[in-house]
């Protein structure tokens, strides 16, 4: 059984104090909560996220690092530092950073190396394009992605990866793919990871889903047996509202 994770990805919303504010609101709503839950802040929010998450077990991700240890990388941002910021998760080939920051399937893998080699719990983002999506190449589109970012890295260095898959035509579009979309994409996936990583890394590597996820359609998603958890943009931002996409898996 795979613990399910619940990951909110706040992009480039909420200053220090606002992510605060949203922690003292949240922590109350999923104490009762078994589910792994990650909260990703802007780089700058970090510590006062950790600040307010302090005594509770929710975990902080960042949501980009850089593929080199140190050196002239202005405004980049290093494993070691992520560490050292108190965060355990980050996210990696977001189609944000895809789409706008040139972030290749080359750069995600050497990010993922990274992430690992620092003890980090990589959220690998792979999806498709709309016409993609439309011209019937999903599958071969998650292959290509996949079989990149696992490029010489060995099984047992990927025990921590977390893959999302998010088709990139869901992301803050209010469309959703289906459960069965999900379930067929997240089969692919963990294929392509037993190919490359074995197949007990696979069994046990979690798959969110992400893409408008929100209260109203993630029980939905959720009870789908491949889709092991959440990455939540847009409903994320509102303690409620994340609050009740945590509480809706037991
Ligand atoms: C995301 O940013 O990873 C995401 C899935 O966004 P949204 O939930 O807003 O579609």
């Amino acid at each position: 059984m795979r613990k399910r994770l619940l990951a909110a990805n706040w992009k480039m919303h909420k200053t220090p104090q606002q992510a605060a504010d949203f922690v003292h609101a949240f922590l109350p709503l999923v104490k009762n909560t078994d589910n792994e839950v990650v909260l990703c802040p802007a780089a700058l929010s970090v510590a006062a996220t950790v600040e307010a998450l302090k005594g509770s077990n929710i975990a902080v991700g960042c949501q980009n690092i850089h593929w080199e240890k140190d050196g002239a990388y202005t405004g980049e941002i290093s494993a070691e530092m992520i560490v050292a910021s108190g965060c355990t998760h980050v996210i990696i080939g977001h189609s944000e950073r895809r789409q706008y920051f040139g972030e290749t399937d080359e750069r995600v893998n050497k990010k993922l190396k990274f992430a690992l080699e620092a003890g980090l719990t990589p959220i690998v983002c792979v999806g498709e394009l709309l016409e993609e999506h439309e011209a019937g190449i999903a599958d071969d589109v998650l292959r290509r992605q996949c079989s990149i970012a696992f490029r010489s890295i060995s099984g047992a260095k990927a025990a921590k990866l977390v893959m999302a898959y998010e088709p990139v035509w869901a992301i803050g579009t209010g469309k959703t793919a289906t459960p069965h979309i999900a379930a067929s994409a997240h089969e692919t996936i963990r294929q392509e990871a037993a190919d490359a990583l074995g197949r007990d890394v696979a069994d046990k590597m979690r798959i969110l889903y992400g893409g408008s996820v929100k209260p109203e359609n993630a029980a939905s998603l959720l009870d789908e047996p491949e889709v092991d958890g959440a990455l939540v943009g847009g409903a994320s931002l509102d303690p409620q509202s994340f609050a009740a996409i945590v509480n809706c898996v037991k």
